[in-house]
């Protein structure tokens, strides 16, 4: 099967707030969206955000794709979409990932000092330093909510969670000795005919 990536940048529109849990809430709020809507869709990806700018590898099913991309047009959150990529590839490179998120702030600053960048403005970066820009969100790990992070626990669901568990085995164990023990008496009822 057939999978479409898209590479895009974007300037953010709003003022950047200062971030909880390392990330800006807007991008966590726009993050936690995506995460829901691409697992649905079928669609996978990276996101990075510096300097008020968004870089993201997004990719899946082509009408998926074109279906996003419409979205992403109508976002105020965001403007001036450059589409830096796209193609046709023949597996996902993020099996596992519905939008990883990576906040490399050192690493990212390395990688732009080395190729003689002042700061993370993707619109200036030659197509050496796209590719290198990538090959970093590619290879690094989610920075931000691991693994997979799909399902938002509030604190104490783990214990309701294993607590329901616990139940649940109770019951499955109380179903099997039920049905165990009506065959032992239907045995012993048939033996007595
Ligand atoms: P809705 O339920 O309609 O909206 C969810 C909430 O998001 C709203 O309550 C509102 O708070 C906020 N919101 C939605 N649209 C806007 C807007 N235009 N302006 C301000 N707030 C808004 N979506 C994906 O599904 N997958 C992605 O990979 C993805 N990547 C994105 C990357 C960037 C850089 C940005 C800016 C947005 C991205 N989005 C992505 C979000 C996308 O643009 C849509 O907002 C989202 O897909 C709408 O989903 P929905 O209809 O289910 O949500």
């Amino acid at each position: 099967m057939a999978y479409t990536q898209m590479i895009y940048i974007s300037r953010s529109t709003f003022a950047p707030a200062a971030a909880t849990s390392g990330i800006e809430p807007n991008v966590a709020k726009i993050l936690t969206k995506s995460r829901i809507n691409n697992r649905k869709n079928g669609l996978v990806g990276v996101l990075y955000y510096g300097n008020g700018h968004f870089f993201q590898c997004i990719e899946g099913e082509e009408s998926a794709i074109d279906k996003l991309y419409e979205t992403l047009l109508q976002d105020e959150r965001h403007t001036d979409l450059k589409m830096l990529s796209r193609r046709t590839i023949n597996h996902p490179s993020f099996a596992d990932w519905s939008m990883k998120y990576v906040s490399l702030e050192d690493e990212m600053n390395q990688l732009l000092k080395a190729n003689g960048y002042s700061s993370f403005d993707p619109y200036q970066f030659d197509q050496a330093m796209t590719h290198k820009v990538l090959d970093l969100l590619f290879s690094s790990n989610d920075t931000i909510f691991s693994p997979k992070p799909t399902v938002i626990q509030s604190p104490g669901a783990e214990a309701v969670v294993s607590k329901a568990e616990q139940w649940l085995r109770w019951a499955q164990a109380s179903v099997i000795i039920s049905v165990f023990a009506l065959g032992l008496a239907l045995a012993a009822w048939l033996n007595t005919l």
